[in-house]
Formats: C-alpha cells, sequence, structure tokens
C-alpha cells in the first residue's frame, strides 16, 4: 500500500529547522529591508552583512539550492521535498534567496545547467548558485506575452557575433543583474517555436537601453524592477548562444514548468498564513456578543480557507510527486493544474482576510494588500490562467473518441435497454409474482 501522507522523521527535523530558522532568522530582513531594491541588489552591504551569515548557515545544513537535481550541482531532494520546503519559504520574500532557490536565478542557474556548455556554467552558473551575482530572464515584448507568436525581437548572426535588435517588458531584476537570457528569432521563416535562440548577455555588454523602471502596483513610479528595455544592436559572440539555434522554447519550457511549480509551493505558504491571520483575529476581536470566532458567518470563511487549502496543498504535493516520477514534460497537465489553482485560491484566502480584519485589513500596516495583488500575479506571471487552462483540457481530451452515434455514450434510454435486455430473465420474473 504506497499511498502515504507522512513525512520521513529526518526529513521532519530539517523542515523544523526550516522554520525557525524562516522566522527568526530570515523573516526580519523583509521588515527591515521593505520596499527596498536590496533584495536583488547584490552589491547592496545588507547582502555581505546580512544575507551572506544566513546562507553559510542554510548550506552547513546542506539546504542550499535543493532545486536542482544531484546531476546538476544541486541536493537531488526531488520536487515533493522541495514542495515540503517552500511552503515555509514562501512566508518570506527574502527567504528563497537565504535558500539559494530566489526566482529568476532559480529558473536561470536550471536552464544553465541543462544546456550550457562548461564555460557558460563556469562563468555564469557557478557564480550564480554561489549567490555572488543576479540574473534576468528577458522573454516577454511590449506587444504580448502570452502568445510569443508577436514576438519580434531578432538576432541576427554577424561573422563570429550574434546581433540582437528589439524590445522586451518585464524583464524582472534586469537593473541589478549581472547578465540577462534574452529569447530573440533567429530564423523568422519557420515558426517562431522553431525559429527563436536564448543568448547570454552581460548587462554591461553596449547597446542594452532601459526606457522605463516599469514597477508593480506597490512600487514607486519610475522606480520598479520589471524594466522595458531596448536591446539596440546589442553583439555578443557566437558562444553565447545558449543550447543550440532555434532551442529557445525547449529550453524556455524546462524553465518555466519548475517555476511555476515553485510558485505554486510558495504560494501554500502564504495562504497558511492568512488562514493562521484569520483564526488568531477571529479569537482575540470581540462585538457586544463575543469574539468573531463565533459567529457562523466567520466559522464560514475559516472553514473554506482550510478547505481550500487541503485541497491546493495535496494538489501541489501531487504535482511535484508526478515531477519527481515521470518529469515534468510528461506532468505538464498537472503543472497547468496548480498553475490555474494557485491565483484563485490565494486571492479568495486573501480577500477573506482582508475582510475579517476590517479596516485594518486594507490599510497599509498589514501585509494583505501586497498579497493581493501578489495573487493576481500569480495569474499573469508565467502565463496568464486561460492559456493554462487550455493546456489542461488538451491534455485531458487526448485520446477521447467522439461517440458512436447520434447520442452521448451515456444517454440513459440506450444505456437502460441495454440493462434490461441483460437482465429481461429476472425482470421477466419479478413481473411474474406481482
Ligand atoms: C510580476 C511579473 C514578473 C514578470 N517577470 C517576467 C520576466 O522576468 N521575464 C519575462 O520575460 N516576462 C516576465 N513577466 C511577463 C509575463 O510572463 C507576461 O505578463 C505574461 O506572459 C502575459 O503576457 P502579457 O502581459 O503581454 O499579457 P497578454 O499576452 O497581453 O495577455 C493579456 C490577457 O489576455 C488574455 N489572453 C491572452 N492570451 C490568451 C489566450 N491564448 N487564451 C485566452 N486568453 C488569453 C488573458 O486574459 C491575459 O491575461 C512578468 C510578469 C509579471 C506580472
Amino acid at each position: 500500500m504506497a499511498w502515504d501522507f507522512e513525512t520521513e522523521p529526518d526529513f521532519q527535523e530539517k523542515l523544523d529547522w526550516i522554520r525557525s530558522f524562516v522566522e527568526t532568522e530570515v523573516e526580519p530582513l523583509d521588515l527591515a529591508f521593505a520596499g527596498e531594491h536590496c533584495l536583488y541588489d547584490k552589491t547592496h552591504p545588507v547582502h555581505d552583512a546580512a544575507l551572506r551569515p544566513l546562507q553559510e548557515k542554510v548550506k552547513a545544513q546542506d539546504l542550499w539550492a535543493c532545486h536542482l537535481g544531484e546531476d546538476l550541482g544541486g541536493k537531488g531532494y526531488g520536487q515533493v521535498k522541495l514542495a515540503l520546503m517552500n511552503e515555509i519559504l514562501g512566508r518570506s520574500a527574502w527567504a528563497p534567496s537565504a535558500f539559494g532557490c530566489q526566482a529568476p536565478d532559480s529558473g536561470n542557474a536550471e536552464i544553465l545547467a541543462h544546456y550550457g556548455t562548461d564555460a557558460q556554467k563556469e562563468r555564469y552558473l557557478e557564480p550564480l548558485l554561489e549567490g555572488r551575482i543576479s540574473s534576468c530572464y528577458s522573454m516577454t515584448e511590449p506587444q504580448g506575452g502570452a502568445d510569443p507568436r508577436v514576438f519580434t525581437c531578432r538576432a541576427t548572426r554577424d561573422g563570429d557575433a550574434w546581433v540582437i535588435e528589439g524590445e522586451k517588458w518585464f524583464s524582472s531584476n534586469l537593473r541589478f543583474a549581472s547578465f540577462a537570457i534574452v529569447m530573440a528569432v533567429t530564423n523568422p521563416d519557420v515558426p517562431i517555436y522553431q525559429g527563436a535562440s536564448m543568448f547570454l548577455v552581460p548587462t554591461d555588454t553596449p547597446g542594452i537601453e532601459i526606457l522605463r523602471h516599469t514597477g508593480i502596483g506597490w512600487e514607486a513610479p519610475g522606480d520598479g524592477g520589471h524594466p522595458h528595455v531596448r536591446y539596440a544592436g546589442v553583439r555578443v559572440p557566437a558562444e553565447n548562444l545558449l543550447g543550440g539555434e532555434g532551442q529557445a522554447f525547449v529550453i524556455a519550457q524546462t524553465r518555466l514548468g519548475g517555476g511555476r511549480l515553485h510558485h505554486a509551493m510558495r504560494t501554500v505558504g502564504a495562504v497558511r498564513r492568512c488562514l493562521d491571520m484569520m483564526c488568531e483575529r477571529a479569537v482575540s476581536r470581540t462585538t457586544a456578543t463575543g469574539p468573531l470566532s463565533k459567529l457562523q458567518g466567520v466559522q464560514e470563511a475559516i472553514a473554506d480557507t482550510w478547505v481550500q487549502l487541503l485541497q491546493f496543498r495535496l494538489q501541489v504535493l501531487h504535482a511535484s510527486w508526478t515531477v519527481d516520477k515521470v518529469g515534468g514534460h510528461a506532468a505538464r497537465a498537472e503543472i497547468a493544474g496548480v498553475k490555474v489553482a494557485t491565483p484563485r485560491v490565494y486571492q479568495d484566502a486573501v480577500l477573506r482576510t482582508m475582510h475579517l480584519h476590517g479596516a485594518l485589513g486594507v490599510s497599509n500596516e498589514l501585509p494583505l494588500p501586497g498579497m493581493l495583488l501578489a495573487a493576481v500575479v500569480m495569474g499573469i506571471a508565467d502565463g496568464p490562467t486561460e492559456v493554462h487552462k487550455s493546456t489542461i483540457a488538451r491534455q485531458v481530451m487526448k485520446g477521447v473518441e467522439p461517440a458512436e452515434g447520434l447520442w452521448p455514450s451515456e444517454h440513459l434510454p440506450e444505456r437502460t435497454a441495454a440493462a434490461r435486455e441483460r437482465f429481461a430473465h429476472l425482470l421477466d420474473h419479478e413481473v411474474g409474482n406481482s
């Protein structure tokens, strides 16, 4: 009997250590440096003074960069253990950096480990894994992100170099990154899925022009972390091609599948945080008739959140287990499933938590407004929900045959007639007795 919802005692000890470490050592960084860019800016003094010592403690526990398999220089824990870890890290913006699994660096490290040459790994992957530099993934364009067929950023071969020309948008973290992985069309005569390639572009290369420091809601105008950038004749040596020519989408899938799942894992932690806040509020706040916890509407909100959290957590763990068993490509329906569930579960939990906290809930004295926007972001970043629903539907309908005749195979008159014919002798007998 293989169904098992228990965690091995050894790993549970690690999880207990992670929980207490994140709460006591890492979360204070979230509070002290909220709203500053120093999370991504590795030159900021907080990295050497405060983050580096935490990273050393994580390494001493053998918990560094656990998202990578052993063959790629990680710990090879697999996705299920990672899910259990990430739901704790999901409580803190700084925790992934403390554990060496910060997006977009984690996904970029993954594709460098898979597709990089030895020289590329030495120059880009090693310092990235060490947490000494940060990186950017530059794919979305201002005219469209969900459908790559509208991409126009081009790279053309010129002698022993590639020259990149075009614009990108929401290239998160570009301003502090040492290099960007840029997707560009290299062969416009074939569908983009075969005609685009990935390039490693050091950010000090001439021709990279940040047009606007776009940010999300809580970032100050003109000072955001998701810029609109122009690559104006950016010239990189031929050896900066990552993987083969035309392989951009094969590479992108390696990266995005894991990233989507990791966001969902961390969202489990964020939803748990909402539930904890709701429960505390319900037993703390009183009306004339007693604590909020005695009110049926409040109980319903807490119960609904608990049920959704449990369902979502099991879904994420199941998707993680499936990836461990069959790999990310074969588990694409499961990954798309958690990607679709993530924003809905997160948003429902945040809205209920806000509501239960009254004015305080929507104020700038609780983390909830930021969490609400983060929930909406989950439905857009790494592809909008609708696109992932299409992926699920295609997978679910794979191999399904049309009904043979006019009626669906569940049509009751035909099924009942067949069943009655099968049991005619008993039916006749019953009729005979009556
Ligand atoms: C916080 C954040 C960080 C990001 N970081 C990065 C990054 O580091 N690098 C990067 O390259 N990109 C990044 N992105 C961009 C992200 O991948 C895109 O926003 C996403 O792919 C959607 O593209 P779009 O914004 O152009 O929306 P559009 O493509 O314009 O889509 C807008 C809406 O149209 C509808 N729609 C579009 N296509 C379909 C369809 N096929 N079926 C049904 N409905 C559809 C959906 O409702 C969708 O939400 C980030 C985005 C956010 C919000």
